[in-house]
């Protein structure tokens, strides 16, 4: 018998082809696996068996038929800020309970459009926003890796940690997230996972609650860097209906995936080693560098001079637009709602209700850096930042053709570590990733190896915009190298 949970996505595709199992039995083990897995990992918001079901007989039907698609019969796990038509759909929020959206986000329609099975919606931080997955209306997400010898309870990262936690408990195959400041890559490398987010504009944001338009980007997780190459392919394309969608044609990424670095240029940015950085993620870093130098590719220090100035402008933009966005859950269409004495009084009842503690944060900083007086001093030079930001990454892509870095400065932490601390705590696990987000450029998270304790870490590489090909060529040369096949020891359901 086959053990599915050890399969990346690509041998899930050649078993369905040679007929040692079909779309249902699959459909029907990872339904049973999410089941028994939830009570542990709390990684899903819905299971929908049936629907897994329905789409995986018509998958067997159209291979039976010699139609089969890129992806046909193949379960992926959808986070919950994606909306998939007649399925609650809630970002994690409790002003959203109930909400069964009547359309398909673009990018879940790309995906069944290629055969993928649905049969969940995984968690993730209320709106998007955090990097722990701990303010989830339906609670905290487990993560399936523990540090050796212990049973403490660790984050999976966020916002899309429960698409993370189930991937690497062997349950989906493949997942998608969204990427505002590091929500794919960040807990992808505390997962084991491989995490992309490609171009701003290549995954279309249609369907997609919204937590800062400017900035949001789709992606998914894969177990390897071909099969992540594979998602993201399948998930991108142009799309009337997101103004910003990108127009071009979309490359076959796959073929990017094992070509040779041989004499690429790749950049190191002195700005990102910074003070107090764990010695372990330094040594990673620079073993990641010695790999890529030893596959042929020349290492060239670069300097990336505002990086220091990325988190404070990306925590002015992020709260600013999530303001603007969120002012459209009022109780008044769906959701929660509680009623006032009057309308005024209705409003403030039911945001204070049915937005958790950080969408308030959120919300009142956005409010107030775009308020009258306010406006010019924060969100206007927040704008001037990111316009130096990008152009730092204009200058550097003159020279080389990819940038390594760390991805997170630690690995996975204790549930409630850092939660309960100052938010500012929180907001520097996305100290290596924000950038890419602001500049719109690719980048992706490669698992590379463990910590001291046995727990992952990753590197991430950023390509320039529109270049995802390089990206998934670095990375696979550093996934090759690392040969990093850890697993979780499994302890859950
Ligand atoms: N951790 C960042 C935040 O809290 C990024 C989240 C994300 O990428 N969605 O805003």
């Amino acid at each position: 018998m086959t053990k599915f949970s050890d399969l990346t996505l690509h041998d899930v595709l050649a078993g369905l082809e040679a007929k040692d199992f079909s779309a249902v039995e699959l459909a029907e083990a990872t339904v049973s696996a999410a089941e028994a897995a939830q009570g542990d990992l709390n990684c899903f918001t819905v299971i929908d068996g049936e629907r897994a079901k329905a789409m995986a007989e018509s998958s067997d039907a159209r291979r039976a038929r010699g139609e089969a698609k890129l992806l046909d019969g193949v379960p992926i796990a959808m986070k919950d800020l994606f909306a998939v038509q007649g399925v609650e759909t809630t970002a994690s929020s409790n002003i959203l309970k109930g909400f069964k959206p009547e359309y398909e986000s673009t990018v879940s329609g790309n995906l069944w459009n290629e055969g993928a099975v649905f049969f969940g919606k995984t968690s993730m931080d209320e709106f998007a926003m955090g990097s722990s997955n701990e303010t989830a209306a339906t609670g905290p997400v487990i993560n399936p890796w523990r540090a050796q010898g212990s049973t403490e309870k660790l984050v999976p990262g966020g916002s899309s940690g429960g698409s993370a936690a189930a991937l690497a408990a062997g349950i989906s195959y493949g997942a998608t997230g969204t990427d505002t400041g590091g929500s794919i890559r960040q807990p992808a490398a505390f997962t084991g996972l491989v995490g992309a987010k490609p171009t701003y504009g290549r995954c279309s944001r249609w369907g997609v609650v919204a937590f800062a338009s400017s900035l949001d980007h789709p992606g998914p997780f894969g177990k390897t860097v071909k099969d992540t190459a594979l998602l993201t392919q399948v998930m991108s394309g142009h799309d009337p209906k997101d103004s910003t969608s990108y127009p071009g044609e979309v490359p076959n990424w796959v073929k990017a995936v094992g070509k040779s670095v041989k004499g690429m240029k790749i950049g190191v940015p002195k700005e990102y080693r910074m003070d107090g950085m764990p010695g372990e993620i330094d040594k990673l870093w620079t073993k990641g560098v010695e790999w890529l130098r030893e596959a042929g590719a020349e290492i060239v220090d670069i300097s990336l001079p505002m990086t220091k100035y990325a988190l404070p402008a990306y925590y002015i933009i992020a709260p600013a637009e999530a303001s603007s966005n969120l002012a459209r859950y009022d109780g008044m269409r769906y959701g929660v709602r509680v009623e006032g004495d009057d309308l005024t009084d209705t409003y403030e009842k039911t945001r204070s209700a049915g937005f958790g503690n950080e969408v308030q944060r959120r919300i009142l900083m956005g409010t107030y850096v775009l308020s009258a007086g306010y406006y010019d001093a924060y969100y206007v030079k927040a704008l001037k930042v990111r316009r130096k930001i990008f152009e730092d990454f204009n200058l550097a892509f003159e020279k080389v053709d990819a940038i390594l870095t760390p991805t997170t400065p630690s690995a996975a932490f204790g549930i409630g570590s850092k939660a309960d601390a100052d938010p500012i705590e929180m907001y520097l696990n996305d100290i290596f990733t924000v950038t890419a987000n602001i500049a719109g450029v690719p980048a992706i998270s490669v698992p590379a190896g463990l910590d001291a304790s046995g727990l992952p870490l990753g590197l991430q590489v950023i390509a320039p915009a529109l270049d995802e090909a390089a990206m998934f060529t670095v990375a696979g040369a550093i996934e090759e190298a690392a040969g990093f096949t850890a697993k979780p020891e499994k302890w859950w359901g």
